[in-house]
């Protein structure tokens, strides 16, 4: 089963619950990777999912999620980044956005990709 992985920056964590619950059908196909604090969000968003949690983001979680990437663990990555704001831990945003482009790898960066994306990985 591909696995995606789930990752919303604080503004955007409402966001995320939405998506979660508007597609848990197409989702409950793929395992499911989240940084911390958004794991917990999907959890309550969508109590059928199941989700395995890394580190929080700011904690190193969004540096596991690229690891997993570069090692090929990682099918997609839905990461809805808030743009409006400024996060301690942006080094480790680039990382994993570059990993993904090294590797290839679907990244959707909002709502309306995500959308699109999960329904093509369903195909
Ligand atoms: P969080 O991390 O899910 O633990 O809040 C997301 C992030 O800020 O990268």
């Amino acid at each position: 089963m591909p696995t995606v992985a789930l990752i919303a920056h604080d503004g955007k964590k409402d966001d995320m619950a939405i998506f979660v619950a508007r597609h848990a059908e197409e989702l409950r196909g793929f395992d499911l990777v989240a940084t911390g604090t958004t794991a917990s969000v999907i959890r309550k968003a969508a109590p059928t999912l199941s989700v395995r949690a890394v580190n929080s983001g700011p904690r190193g979680g969004d540096v596991q999620i690229a690891a997993e990437v570069l090692s090929g663990e990682v099918h997609a990555v839905f990461f809805f980044v808030e743009p409006m704001e400024s996060h301690p831990h942006d080094p480790d945003i680039k990382t994993l956005e570059r990993i993904c482009t090294l590797q290839d790898v679907p990244l959707a960066l909002n709502f309306a990709t995500a959308s699109m994306v999960v329904r093509a990985l369903r195909g």
